[in-house]
């Protein structure tokens, strides 16, 4: 099964909770500025702007998930190749 890369441009998210309640698993809205972050479990990346994980093909279903429900989208999934 792939594995999938997410990226959440933080800059873009406005902190709603849409994500993390959708998704808990793998997004948490930040300590530092209440954007949402991938969990550290997964996190390969993260600074103010820009949250970066790897989760594994179990996890896709949820991930996408969350994206859809973003209102600004701000998620963004990719396969990774191998
Ligand atoms: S759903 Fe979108 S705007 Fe809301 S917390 Fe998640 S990334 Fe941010």
């Amino acid at each position: 099964m792939p594995k999938y890369r997410v990226i959440v441009n933080r800059e873009t998210c406005i902190g709603c909770g849409a994500a993390p309640v959708t998704c808990p698993d793998v997004f948490e809205l930040g300590s530092d500025n209440g954007k949402n972050k991938v969990v550290d479990k997964y996190s390969v990346h993260l600074d103010e702007k820009l949250s970066i994980g790897e989760i594994p093909g179990e996890l896709y279903e949820c991930a996408k998930a969350g994206a859809d429900v973003c209102p600004v989208g701000a998620i963004r999934i990719e396969e990774i190749k191998e």
